[in-house]
């Protein structure tokens, strides 16, 4: 199983917003789109970072109240990791491991396509197990 898969379920939209927008807008947007992460994305379309729940969090912890009006260019991280459309589900569930974060954005080329958290990955590897054990059980009935 590979990104590309995973993406033909879920879709390719990616919920972006601006490096000025303020922390208070910020958890907005994350509730109303139901999701922990954006993508912060300029004015012309290029990628300055990506901005989640733990960043918010570990923020409060350093800036109390004043977080909600701070803008989200202060609290994003700047080197975002990407994975590809063709990376397998094992690979990229190792990337998130070792790198400790549950989002990564697809890039296909220069382009965004995407973005696979945590939650779709285990989805799947939990799909994926559950064929396994059917197939096995199959085989094994079939050869009691
Ligand atoms: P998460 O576990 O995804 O909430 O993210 C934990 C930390 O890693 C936060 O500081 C995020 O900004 C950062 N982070 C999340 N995803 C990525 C990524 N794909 N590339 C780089 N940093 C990331």
């Amino acid at each position: 199983m590979r990104v590309a898969d995973v993406l033909k379920g879920k879709g390719s939209e990616i919920k972006s917003i601006t490096p000025t927008a303020t922390i208070r807008e910020l958890a907005e947007r994350l509730r109303v789109a139901d999701v922990g992460a954006m993508i912060v994305t300029t004015g012309n379309g290029e990628i300055a970072g990506i901005v989640t729940e733990r960043d918010i969090v570990r923020a409060f912890a350093t800036h109390g109240s004043a977080l909600e009006s701070m803008p989200v260019s202060d609290v994003m991280t700047r080197r975002v990791v990407t994975c590809s459309p063709d990376d397998s589900i094992s690979q990229i569930a190792r990337t998130m491991t070792e790198r400790r974060f549950r989002h990564l954005p697809v890039r296909d080329g220069e382009r965004l396509v995407g973005i696979v958290s945590i939650g779709d990955v285990l989805k799947r590897r939990i799909d994926e197990v559950q064929l396994e054990a059917n197939v096995l059980r199959d085989y094994a009935i079939a050869h009691r």
